[in-house]
């Protein structure tokens, strides 16, 4: 949630459609390495890590396995075998593996208008949720009212939102601005000490502080399906959702400036 300048994916949501950037090795801490500047997402907020690739001025390729935060620093992991090929100063262009990051993105934005919506018609908070494979799931904080429910849910948010382009935009508040207006999201659980909260907005649905990455229309999660719910202890329960692809093609990634 936090600003770091090097990852732009935090600061333009376009950004999370870019998939290929040029930087340079800046240290390679144990297992991994760390660049000036990166486009790949680590694991957090409920949203998998990007995988991908380091491309080298030969044109031979490193693999990138996974993605992870250490301390607000972006480690990319790379197998042992491949860590000599690198050093630091050495120029890597990076590309993200496509299909995996817009699968989450996809999944990512079709979570928060489920928990909007859960919110707008039930009441309900999320209290936390995941995102990965084909879908995702979210946790309420209470049970659904009814046993139609979930039903009116799924059915709202398919007819109203994933076949309609809904725009997705960022906006970027100070926490006494969200305090004033909090929506759906409970504040407390927000990181102290941010001088800027970034909010993922849904046209006129929702706005939630999030740090992910997501589609910039809701007509590109596409339909979801209603996966079933499981009960948690302390009267919540956990819905779980899978993504029907779109009915239009992915767009493709931006290519490289
Ligand atoms: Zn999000």
């Amino acid at each position: 949630m936090a600003v770091r300048e090097e990852s732009a994916y935090l600061l333009d949501l376009e950004a999370g459609y870019q998939t290929r950037f040029t930087s340079v090795v800046r240290a390679l801490p144990p297992g991994g390495a760390i660049l000036e500047s990166t486009l790949f997402y680590p694991t957090g907020g409920g949203q998998p890590c990007d995988q991908g690739r380091f491309r080298l001025a030969d044109g031979s390729t490193v693999r990138v396995d996974a993605v992870e935060s250490r301390s607000g620093t972006t480690v990319h992991r790379i197998r042992s075998r491949d860590l000599p090929r690198l050093s630091p100063g050495l120029v890597v262009e990076g590309e993200i593996d496509w299909e995996r990051r817009y699968r989450h993105m996809r999944g990512h934005t079709g979570q928060h208008l489920l928990s909007a919506l859960a919110f707008r018609r039930f009441g309900l908070r999320t209290e936390r949720a995941r995102i990965g494979g084909a879908g995702g799931s979210f946790e309420l904080a209470g049970p659904l009212p009814g046993p139609s429910s979930r039903e009116e849910l799924y059915a709202q948010a398919n007819e109203e939102f994933f076949t309609r382009p809904v725009r997705v935009s960022l906006r970027f508040v100070s926490p006494e601005e969200l305090l004033r207006e909090p929506g759906r999201s409970g504040t407390e659980r927000l990181p102290q000490g941010l001088e800027r909260i970034r909010l993922v907005e849904i046209a006129g649905a929702d706005f939630a502080p999030c740090g992910g990455t997501h589609v910039r229309s809701t007509e590109e999660v596409g339909t979801v399906v209603d996966a079933g719910e499981v009960p948690l202890g302390g009267g919540g329960v956990r819905l779980e959702f899978r993504l029907k692809d779109p009915q239009r093609a992915a767009p493709s990634p931006i290519p490289p400036a």
